[in-house]
């Protein structure tokens, strides 16, 4: 397909290796985009295994899709200290704006009781870079070292927590979908101190799930509600491409991440005709 028009808010932001970085500097903007390092590279195995379900995938791709501004949700699921393994189950779209502090610690508790009544514990946050790539930033880097710690606390011993970026429409991207990327962080050296920490590529296994929940459905039905009549709301009747609507691309990027049973084409079909008329 052709690549999409240039947006007023696609920042050319190159992104640079870790390697370059050196020690934390406050004259460097925390907007730099830093690419991720992979275990391999630095002779070591990733710490922890990681599941994503499809439709995690699914709605976090959903939200990011929704509008020109960055979205923000949290990642509930299970963490086996046996296997090892963090099996990420549900997303939990953030309905707040960036910078809203108040109303997002209303959405933030709201989500906290969610999973705690879905028998689910926090295992990671996600967010968009709309037009860029799916790379963190420094900015980002230093907040998901934050959330390991916090994850971390309590004596427990290790529990990892994952960054999901969703970079729906950067021009880069090779075709309609998304790309989704994965990474955690490693502290820096303990005789570098001042450097940032070391974005790490984690791997990770997709399993499709079986069919698409209400749970899901709704969380959908309630975003483009969330988001009606926004000024930064994607017009998805517009081009994206040549010969594509936003709604196209959208449908087209979803595409890869929907369930097995396809009994819930129609539900879908459904939300996207809210799309058409909410935009
Ligand atoms: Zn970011």
């Amino acid at each position: 397909p052709t690549p999409p028009g240039k947006r007023p808010e696609s920042k050319a932001r190159t992104p640079i290796r870790y390697g370059t970085l050196g020690s934390r500097d406050a004259a460097r903007s925390p907007q730099t985009l830093v690419e991720v390092t992979s275990f391999a590279a630095i002779n070591k195995f990733q710490p922890f295994n990681v599941a994503i379900s499809s439709n995690v995938l699914l709605l976090l791709d959903f939200h990011s899709h929704l509008t020109r501004s960055e979205v923000v949700g949290y990642l509930g699921g299970r963490w086996d200290t046996n296997t090892q393994l963090l099996t990420v189950l549900r997303a939990f779209p953030c309905r707040s704006r960036l910078g809203d502090a108040e109303a997002a610690g209303a959405v933030e508790e709201e989500i906290c009781q969610s999973l705690y009544l879905r028998g689910l514990s926090l295992v990671g946050w996600y967010h968009s870079h709309p037009f860029g790539p799916a790379l963190p930033s420094l900015h980002d880097i230093d907040k998901q070292m934050d959330y390991q710690l916090k994850l971390q606390g309590s004596g427990n011993g290790f529990q990892p927590c994952l960054a999901l970026i969703c970079g729906p429409y950067y021009a880069g991207n090779p075709g309609v979908e998304s790309r989704i990327a994965p990474f955690w962080v490693m502290p820096p050296p303990e005789q570098r101190p001042n450097d940032y920490g070391i974005p790490m590529d984690v791997e990770v296994a997709y399993i499709q799930d079986g069919f698409l929940t209400n749970d899901v459905l709704q969380e959908m039905t309630l975003l483009v509600e969330f988001y009606r009549g926004a000024p930064d709301l994607v017009k998805f009747q517009e081009q994206w491409s040549q010969d594509q609507t936003y709604l196209d691309k959208l449908k087209g990027s979803l595409a890869s991440r929907t369930p097995k049973d396809q009994s819930f084409t129609h539900i879908l079909e459904q939300i996207y005709g809210l799309l058409r008329h909410s935009s």
